[in-house]
């Protein structure tokens, strides 16, 4: 497996990633998931040996990686710029790395084909790379990376130049190659979709940093901070008071038992809140609050509401209900207690993105107005 320990890479001044520690482990696919600028490409550039560190140690089954040269380290590095060679033929194309391994021309004839099925484009093999569509480019890339069965495999925003259409094949298709791969995989990212979709395990990259490592499910069950809770699209709320287990909020007393008294950040888990009739009966331990409806947009399988409690400021949250008020409405916003978790100060609730709620020190949520996931 792959192991990185206190890794801290700069640019000249710069420091890009710092005090990282992250295991990959075998046969696994890991995302990196963070905002552009976090340090993610720069942590698989020193893995690959492109970006020296500046401190810490990267193993591979094992052996040091930092001593050796890229060429020594057996791993695959493919970019959202895929550089494939214009002027040659798909199985050119893909047949380059295991050439470059010194393979006898059956191995890396059987290599091509195999890599080529994978990615389902063998009937594509000898057409030059210039008549493929960007979809089909990608796939070659992809293959490309493969061919020399490198040990760890490492794929830099491959999705990233792809139309929404495209994004989607390939996400449903990437699973299938990885398991029949075998392979380590890290995946950097910073779509929250794509992590969910392929990973294992998901780390997510803040400012250089490890924020949170977790499988994709338990990140959604417990993010850690308000960031990986904004990341991930999630509401949260901020500096809500605490006392005796209980905080105070729009929606009333919320029991967060073990909490200590003083202000906390509270995050609404996936499907925490429901938009009701008023007129209908609630659910056992639900608390409901009226709210104004700012704005709402429909985002496939749930309806992003921007709404306006009336014991609290403006929230933007992610309803799947069976009342889908519109803008102008009025509706009640239900709450299941239990699906609201307490976040760990992670000093950010002072950020432009928070949402404050309660507390009278803050700025109100006309000038904040509730986070808008991308
Ligand atoms: P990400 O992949 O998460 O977008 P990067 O690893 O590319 O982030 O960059 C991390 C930080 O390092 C950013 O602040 C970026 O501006 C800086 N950086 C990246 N590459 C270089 C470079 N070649 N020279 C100087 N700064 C760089």
């Amino acid at each position: 497996m792959l192991r990185i320990t206190d890794l801290s890479v700069s640019y000249g001044d710069h420091v890009a990633v710092t005090g990282l520690s992250l295991d990959a482990p075998d046969g696994k696919v890991l995302c990196v998931l963070g905002p552009s600028g976090s340090g993610k490409s720069t942590v698989l550039r020193a893995v690959a040996g492109l970006e020296p560190p500046r401190a810490g140690t990267i193993e591979l089954d094992g052996t040091r990686l930092d001593g050796l040269r890229p060429d020594q380290r057996d791993v695959g590095l493919m970019f959202q710029e895929h550089a494939l060679f214009p002027h040659r033929s798909v199985d050119e194309n893909v047949a380059f790395g295991p050439r470059m391994r010194g393979l006898g021309r059956a191995t890396v004839r059987r290599r091509v084909e195999e890599a080529l099925a994978l990615v389902d484009m063998s009937a594509t093999a000898r057409r030059p790379v210039t008549e493929l569509s960007g979809g089909e480019r990608q796939r070659v890339a992809l293959a490309r990376s493969i061919a020399p069965r490198p040990k760890l495999l490492m794929l830099d925003e491959p999705l990233g130049s792809l139309d929404r259409t495209l994004q989607t094949r390939l996400l449903e298709d990437l699973p299938h190659v990885f398991r029949e791969l075998g392979t380590t995989v890290v995946y950097v990212t910073h779509d929250q979709h794509e992590a969910l979709a392929l990973a294992d395990r998901v780390a997510v990259m803040r400012d250089g940093r490890l924020e949170q490592v977790d499988e994709p499910a338990a990140l959604w069950r417990a993010p850690r901070t308000t960031f990986v809770a904004d990341f991930l699209g999630l509401t949260y709320l901020t500096a809500l008071p605490v006392r005796d287990g209980v905080a105070s909020g729009p929606w009333g007393p919320l029991p967060v038992p073990g909490t200590p008294d003083g202000e906390h950040d509270v995050v609404l888990l996936p499907g925490a809140v429901r938009a009701t009739d008023p007129q209908r009966p609630r659910r056992p331990g639900e608390l409901a609050v009226p709210a104004y409806v700012a704005d709402r947009r429909f985002a496939g399988d749930h309806v992003r509401l921007v709404a306006t409690p009336d014991a609290g400021p403006r929230l933007s949250v992610a309803v799947r209900s069976e009342v889908v008020p519109a803008p102008g409405d009025r509706c009640e916003l239900a709450l299941d207690p239990r699906a609201v978790r307490v976040l760990e100060d992670d000093g950010a609730a002072d950020g432009p993105l928070a949402l404050t709620l309660t507390s009278p020190s803050r700025p109100s949520s006309s000038e904040h107005p509730a986070q808008e996931p991308s």
